[in-house]
């Protein structure tokens, strides 16, 4: 079992820990259960769905990569396939708080990256900040989302932003979990195809930026990220922010980043360059280049 786990595992319910040992014990748990394993644990431990994504909140929140605030916030996205997905809030030392991910970002982009095609609901330890209130607006799911917090009835989203602002009011017709594919041919080197594959899934439909990136791991491991645009602009999730997340979840490090590949246009709106080149040099990587879309 990762390290990381030792306490909130210690504090789970007896039946919850026996059902969930055999699948703590891989050190690359990949911070997810199947609709499956989500159903079996259910009958082990006799807890409804919206009862066991409540106990299993600690071990999301100890994914959360927290040197400034030392605050953990776990969430878990629950996805029409029945798949529960982690995820924390994430802030990177010496780097600007904007770069930061929350943890509601974090399960959100989990599912989406892992092929969720629609989210049912969130799970969360805290009341979600104004930020990740709209970041969920972007959501095919729109206001119908429902929100679970510990000790407060079952809400959805409209529920918590009310009178909202959102793509619907600029006529924006694909959101978040939509399938989109912006067409751009794979061309080069694996890293360079996955790159190019991240932007094609991206959402970009303010700035028509589509944009992706590819992280090569220690262990030759790829991992991509796709850029998620938002109708307030600034919740928008930059496509380093989508990879860096799945690195922590899937068990690494930072430090285990080998080689970076942002794909973007050559000559979009907005350009991820400069902010993904400094946030990886902040973290130590730096092996970072650039693919263009054509
Ligand atoms: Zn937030």
């Amino acid at each position: 079992m990762h390290s990381r786990f030792h306490t909130a595992f210690a504090g789970l319910s007896q039946p919850l820990q026996t059902a969930l040992a055999p699948l703590l014990e891989n050190d690359r748990f990949p911070a997810m259960l199947t609709a499956e394993q989500s159903q079996q644990l259910q009958r082990q431990c006799g807890l409804s769905e919206d009862e066991l994504a409540f106990a299993l909140l600690p071990l999301a929140a100890a994914y959360a990569e927290t040197p400034i605030s030392h605050f953990n916030v776990g969430a878990i996205a629950r996805g029409v396939s029945g798949n529960l997905w982690f995820g924390a809030n994430m802030e990177y030392p010496g780097i600007a708080l904007q770069q930061t991910v929350h943890a509601e970002q974090s399960a959100i982009t989990h599912a989406w990256m892992g092929g969720e095609t629609a989210l049912r609901a969130i799970t969360v330890n805290y009341t979600p900040c104004g930020h990740c209130r709209q970041f969920m607006n972007e959501l095919n799911s729109g206001l119908d989302l429902h929100i679970h917090l510990p000790g407060r009835a079952a809400a959805t989203l409209k529920d918590y932003l009310p009178d909202a602002f959102g793509p619907r009011d600029l006529d924006i017709k694909t959101t978040i979990f939509d399938a989109e594919d912006h067409g751009f041919a794979l061309q080069g080197d694996e890293l360079s195809q996955r790159a190019i594959a991240a932007a094609n899934r991206s959402h970009a439909p303010y700035t028509q930026s589509p944009c992706g990136v590819a992280l090569e791991l220690r262990d030759g491991t790829i991992l991509t990220g796709s850029y998620a645009e938002n109708a307030a602009f600034n919740p928008s999730l930059p496509p380093l922010q989508a990879a860096l997340n799945l690195v922590i979840l899937k068990g690494y490090a930072f430090a285990d980043i080998q080689r970076a590949l942002l794909a973007e246009l050559p000559d979009g709106n907005i350009s991820q360059w400069a902010p993904t080149v400094s946030t990886l040099n902040g973290l130590g990587c730096q092996n970072v280049d650039r693919v263009l879309l054509a």
